[in-house]
């Protein structure tokens, strides 16, 4: 069969015809395997420990074109990376920091996604064969799709702070380190 490049995240997938999301902008072979990366997570309770990161890593990787929606989901998307990767958000804690993030939406603006999203794709989580290889790419790729954001991390460390109202909405207080000339802007997690 002949593949395609998704529109969203570049990774080659089947060229097929089908649904997409109204706003994550894709291919449709790749919300094909999006779709069958997801139906796998749901069927065992195995993949609990990656599933958000999964959703995180596609919705970040198919930012679709400014809108509200699009502005929204790429925010709480990142905010949640953010706290997995880099603040050791645990699975349990997942929905609740997705229902937190969301009440920063009012602060978000329009990240203008890099041109590159990363050398991962969801093609290279639908290919695993064990649940072990499954949940290993699900973590490389959520890995590589934070990292293609870099130009945006102070961004999404400034919308995680306590600046921006966000005082006791983490699971973790959040400082922001003042910026230094020719330093980026950090936002550290304090431990308790
Ligand atoms: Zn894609």
């Amino acid at each position: 069969m002949n593949t395609v490049e998704c529109v969203g995240c570049g990774g080659q997938f089947p060229e097929i015809d089908g649904p997409v999301h109204r706003y994550m902008e894709s291919s449709p072979g790749c919300w094909a395997a999006f779709g069958e990366v997801l139906a796998r997570e749901y069927s065992d309770p195995i993949y609990f420990g990656v599933h958000r990161l999964t959703v995180d890593a596609y919705a970040v990787q198919h930012p679709g074109s400014p809108s509200r929606q699009s502005i929204r989901s790429v925010g709480v998307h990142l905010i949640r990376l953010c706290l997995f990767l880099e603040h050791g958000l645990s699975a349990e804690n997942a929905n609740d920091a997705m229902l937190k993030a969301a009440k920063l939406k009012h602060t978000f603006v329009w990240l203008e996604p890099p041109v590159s999203l990363g050398q991962l794709t969801v093609a290279d989580v639908v290919k695993a064969r064990t649940a072990q290889a499954h949940k290993s790419a699900v973590k490389t790729w959520a890995q590589s799709a934070w990292d293609a954001w870099l130009p945006h991390h102070d961004t999404i460390r400034i919308w995680l702070s306590a600046r921006q109202g966000a005082r006791g909405l983490w699971p973790y207080p959040f400082r922001v380190t003042p910026k230094k000339e020719g330093q980026p802007l950090l936002a550290t997690t304090l431990r308790r």
